[in-house]
């Protein structure tokens, strides 16, 4: 069968698949209906919790309606940070549970701290738990772990103190950076209940990601993928992409849809964790979840051909390979993330943030540095360089004094 389409035809279909699972706007949260026993779920891990496939990731503002649809639609793991928003994340999560009490126990409610330090970590939990309205998270995170090394010993016996005291059910951690090392060697650790890492269709065929997931399996860590678009929609600007969404778009449903398919594939995660800011995208999103038509073996066949024509766009976040190569210490791999939530996700605010939570003696290095044995060893083909020098000129004053 051939799928090709022109590309009017694909803006006319992609409109059509696009309204057909967005719901008429709703004029208050009591209007809703509850459905959300028909959202899947899966055992997280050995926690014996289980949690729905698809859970609500809060890097954003949350509009009340919007916790409200997500709660209502089965979304019911919402995923934020000490961080995020500067804190009003945890906050508007706060401002739902006081509004709707008798929800806080239906909710699988995760965050994170940035401390590095266990003091820090009871600082930013006490302050996440205020902010929230409750007295316990269900699994707490140290965020954006680049290394195994960094879940020491006196992390170990936090975590285990502050389960006791009933604060946390859960420890474990998230990753952008090294996601494959980091999970391999989660196990050996024997403390982790869970993991959220970055994993999509771009990232979850190497042999690396496969063997790193399968001993999380082993171990019964709980996993939750991230960043499942693998760097953006779809652009429809070469004839493969068009043929492939054109494709999609002929099954009925999106690019993205069938990304979210495509890793829920994979029975070891328990739930994609995805940033939905608008009822559109968290409408596509349910309806994806409760779609049980599975992604053919072509169209993932199709989807590894577009990953690896699109590689050289991709930070696959393997750090320890550009890091490495450099005698500086630049954390390159998050300046690449940045460029995604700009360029990708069209997010300029998210990225500026996240840049100036790089040291500035390290965002100093950067202009200076020569990232040529980094572009050399990179499995990606990435023009390191450029990039950096994009990064330092969109998201730049680099010192102090500017600052
Ligand atoms: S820039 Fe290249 S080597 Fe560095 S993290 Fe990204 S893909 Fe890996």
């Amino acid at each position: 069968m051939d799928y090709r389409i022109s590309r009017r035809d694909f803006f006319k279909i992609a409109g059509t698949v696009a309204a057909g699972s967005v719901v008429a706007p709703l004029k208050s949260a009591a209007d809703l209906p509850d459905q959300s026993a028909s959202m899947p779920t899966r055992p997280f891990g050995k926690t014996g919790v289980n949690v729905p496939i698809l859970s609500f990731g809060g890097s954003l503002h949350l509009p009340m309606l919007m916790l409200r649809n997500a709660y209502l639609r089965g979304i019911t793991y919402w995923d934020t940070a000490s961080s995020y928003m500067g804190g009003n994340s945890e906050k508007r999560i706060g401002k739902y549970f006081e509004k709707f009490p008798q929800d806080r126990k239906k909710i699988f409610l995760v965050t994170k701290s940035h401390a590095w330090s266990t003091a820090g970590m009871t600082d930013d939990l006490t302050r996440s738990l205020e902010r929230m309205k409750t007295d316990y998270v269900d699994l707490y995170f140290v965020h954006s772990v680049r290394s195994i090394e960094e879940l020491n010993e006196d992390i170990k016996i936090w975590a285990e103190k502050t389960k006791a005291a009933g604060r946390i059910r859960f420890f474990g951690f998230s990753t952008h950076s090294n996601m494959e090392e980091c999970l391999r060697e989660a196990p050996n650790l024997g403390w982790i209940d869970g993991i959220m890492m970055s994993y999509n269709f771009r990232l979850m065929h190497t042999d690396r990601m496969r063997r790193a997931v399968d001993a999380c399996v082993k171990a019964g860590i709980g996993l939750t993928a991230m960043k499942t678009q693998g760097g953006g929609s779809i652009r429809t600007s070469s004839e493969t992409e068009l043929d492939l969404a054109g494709r999609f778009l002929q099954q009925g449903y999106t690019d993205a849809q069938a990304k979210l398919k495509a890793v829920w594939e994979n029975q070891a995660i328990a739930s994609i964790c995805s940033e939905m800011p608008n009822m559109t995208i968290l409408m596509a999103n349910v309806s994806a979840a409760l779609n049980r038509t599975k992604i053919s073996t072509q169209d993932m066949r199709l989807l590894r051909r577009y990953a690896l024509e699109t590689n050289s766009g991709y930070c696959s976040g393997c750090a320890r390979i550009c890091e490495s190569a450099i005698d500086r210490k630049i954390p390159i791999s998050d300046v690449m993330r940045c460029l995604m939530y700009w360029r990708s996700y069209g997010d300029r605010e998210r990225a500026a943030r996240l840049f100036f939570e790089i040291p500035l003696k390290e965002r100093r290095h950067m202009a200076a540095c020569d990232y040529t044995q980094a572009e050399i060893q990179c499995p990606q083909q990435m023009a390191i360089g450029n990039l950096m020098h994009t990064a330092i000129k969109e998201f730049g004053p680099i010192s102090d004094s500017k600052l």
